[in-house]
């Protein structure tokens, strides 16, 4: 490991600092010979990372964690998690390590992280690696999920590292360079709970207010100020989430963020036929996280979340319980406005509509829907041209024709806003079949497909000739679709 100064390249130590019990300084383990996959150029500007140096042999020793420079503390990060509702108090960054915070060009603190960088005292029995798919997997869905204006971590470079991983086949091994606003989760609150050290619980929760919630330090309650924000952030992104078909497919309290940024693709998926049970996960046998799971698996973990954060609340245990469950309860409050207002949008409904009207309307929507197993992504968009009259590309995706028919009609009586449909209802998402196959493609060597997925899911507004396929669900032979975790 050399310690040379790159001078484009400064980190702090703040986590590293200010919550050393949770932070294990760490090296990367050697890349034999790092290879750039993939790099995002327009947030290595936004950081101040000049991206002409990141491709260089030095660049890529950073990206890789080869490379320290002076002042950074690179660490393992502790947490605890509730994986599948079982707690596990001892999780912490098996693969991955913190390098350090960087200032980006609005002066916000981001982490910049690595995954897939070797052992770990927390790796228990995994090897601490990572393949390039499943780190092209999470580079390809953080960015289409920031394109469609979805708080998500973001991807700043795949590293081939000139290794191989061992999973149901030699693959090669690779870094993803990964920045996030912070990487904080319930499960980091669960384990400054479980030491019994109020002192750490009580630097933890400060640390996530300066960094995500500064107003709660307003506050005579900043405690309950930081739950009321992190309860506010999950909501409206659970409502996002709900609104593109998204399954993240590992909701575990170690996989959500106390900044309200998704996190952790492993075995997420876009679901194409609309269906409250659709489970892509291998692992997910019970559905725990299926997709219409998804908002009451949120509020479960912010009980977990709010379950830490008691001794902050005050002495009065009882008093404390209450003012959590009542805080807790803006959560359903919250997420329903914001899918209700996001479903408007997506059908184009004149603002001053009545709810009751606005629900029926709706919830006869998503039962044509279901019943159909209609593609969630083209419907929405198609109703864009069936609002001007040219309906059989909508309709032709339905069998209950005269119910679809029926339902169009009172729709399209409120003459609905075409424009603002267009801006909410993306034409590409990172469709599961596309994914694969530049997966497949990029792990061996052959990058084409994984650019031009990239190209459409990245602005995915904007219907573009020549990608049509990308629009498009999956062929029919592409049949149940499967994801693996961890991998
Ligand atoms: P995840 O399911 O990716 O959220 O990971 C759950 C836990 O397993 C975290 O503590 C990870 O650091 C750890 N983990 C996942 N894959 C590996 C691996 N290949 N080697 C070591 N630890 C891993
Ligand atoms: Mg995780």
């Amino acid at each position: 490991m050399s310690v040379a100064p790159p001078p484009t390249v400064t980190l702090d130590a703040r986590f590293a600092r200010e919550l050393a019990e949770m932070a294990l300084p760490w090296q990367a383990e050697e890349a034999p010979d790092p290879r750039l996959v993939v790099l995002n150029e327009p947030l290595a500007t936004e950081l101040g990372l000049n991206p002409a140096w990141l491709r260089s042999s030095e660049g890529l020793r950073l990206l890789v964690g080869n490379l320290v420079p002076s002042g950074a503390t690179p660490v393992a990060q502790a947490y605890a998690g509730h994986q599948f509702g079982g707690f596990a108090p001892r999780l912490g960054d098996g693969r991955a390590l913190l390098l350090g915070e960087v200032v980006d060009a609005d002066g916000h603190l981001r982490d910049l992280h690595l995954k897939g960088s070797g052992r770990t005292p927390f790796a228990r029995g995994g090897d601490g690696l990572a393949a390039v798919g499943p780190m092209l997997r999470e580079y390809v869905v953080s960015e289409a999920m920031h394109a469609l204006d979805i708080p998500t971590t973001r991807s700043l470079a795949v590293v081939a590292t000139g290794g191989s991983v061992r999973r149901e086949t030699v693959l090669p091994g690779a870094v993803l360079a990964r920045v996030a606003s912070s990487h904080l989760r319930v499960g980091s609150f669960q384990y400054a709970w479980a030491t019994g050290d109020v002192d750490l619980l009580r630097r933890l929760a400060d640390h996530a207010i300066s960094r995500h919630h500064p107003g709660a330090a307003e506050s005579d309650q900043r405690y309950l100020a930081l739950f009321e924000g992190v309860v506010a952030a999950q909501a409206s992104l659970m409502a996002h989430w709900m609104l593109v078909g998204f399954v993240h497919g590992v909701m575990n309290t170690d996989n959500m963020t106390i900044s309200g940024e998704t996190i952790d693709y492993g075995p997420c998926a876009f679901m194409e036929a609309f269906d409250p049970a659709a489970v892509y996960s291998s692992i997910d046998v019970g559905g725990r996280y299926a997709y219409g799971n998804q908002p009451i698996v949120a509020e479960w973990n912010l009980a977990r979340l709010a379950e830490t954060l008691l001794p902050l609340f005050g002495d009065d245990q009882d008093q404390a319980v209450a003012m959590a469950v009542e805080t807790l309860g803006a959560f359903r409050r919250q997420y329903s406005a914001a899918w209700s207002a996001g479903m408007r949008a997506k059908l184009g409904l004149p603002d001053g509509l009545d709810d009751d009207m606005a629900s029926s309307l709706v919830d006869e929507l998503l039962n044509l829907l279901q019943e159909g197993r209609v593609d969630h992504t083209s419907f929405f968009r198609s109703l864009g041209a069936a609002a001007r009259g040219d309906t059989e590309p909508t309709r032709g995706q339905f069998l209950d024709l005269a119910a679809f028919d029926s339902w169009a009609e009172r729709w399209r009586a409120l003459t609905p806003d075409t424009d603002v449909m267009a801006r909410v209802n993306p034409v590409y998402v990172p469709r599961n079949h596309l994914v694969e196959e530049a997966l497949l493609a990029a792990t061996e060597g052959d990058l084409d497909p994984l650019e031009r997925l990239l190209d459409a899911v990245t602005a995915p507004y904007a219907e573009r000739p020549g990608l049509e396929r990308y629009a498009a669900p999956a062929p029919e032979d592409f049949g149940d679709y499967r994801t693996f975790c961890g991998t």
